[in-house]
């Protein structure tokens, strides 16, 4: 069976990092009551996901691939179709289990989308354990102040803690991709930085905030809501110079920033 380039196949080769996608797997695993498997291709992180001991629901959207599948892991409970269609909730309700361990090499051309799915979904996730090219990786676990901090790694950071763990050559994959990957490990904060009801605000705000990067956060923020001045004085109030651009601005602080000011009368 030939990979299909458009559904983002590298198949994982190399077992070495197998061996350790399965025990940083099994080491957060300890909350979880089912596990999601998105892209499961030729099965090689599916053996080590069944060791668990848990239920496994695998999404692939390859027909051929999730036949065979089917006849190699018997106990695998595989579902044709897009990763970004059969959701959580769903087999929550289907299942009546919850948290899940979420794990997948996922393909690169919807592997932003799935993982922003994913990481809305906190409260029914208790470990996101992801395999992703090392940019989109820096886009959702950077700190202020690392390469590719952003928009995604404010967001993230408010419900999640992200960590990149390791990363994976091209040469573990057949065929090998043109990128290097980070194996990604997400964990919902015990106690996130606002609470989930904001998650759709802070959603806005960050756009405001990161709208046109080479503008000052005053500015880009009073395109959308309130006074440059009055955003002025709100970053003074958190210690940062009027002048001060979005990406210079620890996620903490704009949590801070959303929680206080963003929602207030003007
Ligand atoms: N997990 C396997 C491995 O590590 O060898 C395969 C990883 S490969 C990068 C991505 C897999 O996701 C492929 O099997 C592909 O067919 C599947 N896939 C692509 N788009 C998908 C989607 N929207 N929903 C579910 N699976 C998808």
């Amino acid at each position: 069976m030939s990979a299909k380039k458009w559904l983002g196949q590298h198949f994982l080769v190399s077992p070495s990092v197998i061996k350790a996608v399965e025990a940083l797997c099994s080491s957060c695993s300890g909350e979880a009551e089912a596990v999601l498997e998105i892209g499961p291709g030729k099965g090689a992180m599916t053996g080590g996901l069944l060791k668990l001991g848990l239920p496994v629901i695998a999404v692939e959207k390859d027909e051929e691939l999730a036949r065979s599948l089917q006849i190699s892991f018997p106990d695998l409970d595989v579902r044709v179709g897009d990763a970004r269609e059969i959701t959580l909730e769903t087999l929550i309700q289907e299942t009546d289990r919850a948290p899940w361990l979420v794990a997948g090499n996922l393909p690169y051309n919807v592997g932003t989308k799935i993982l922003l799915e994913c990481l809305q979904k906190p409260r029914w996730i208790s470990a996101l354990v992801v395999m992703i090219q090392r940019e989109v990786a820096q886009k959702f676990c950077a700190e202020c102040g690392e390469a590719g901090y952003g928009f995604f790694s404010a967001w993230s950071q408010a419900f999640w803690h992200a960590e990149m763990k390791f990363p994976v050559p091209p040469g573990a994959f057949r065929p090998p991709p043109a990128v290097v990957s980070e194996v990604c490990l997400f964990l919902p904060k015990t106690e996130p930085w606002l609470d989930r009801g904001e998650m759709a605000g802070y959603w806005k705000f960050l756009k405001a905030a990161f709208g046109h990067p080479r503008k000052t956060l005053a500015g880009n923020l009073s395109l959308v809501q309130g006074s440059k001045k009055r955003w002025r004085e709100d970053l003074g109030g958190e210690g940062l110079l009027p002048g001060v651009r979005a990406d210079q601005v620890p996620a903490r602080t704009l949590c801070r920033l959303y929680h206080h000011a963003w929602n207030r009368e003007r």
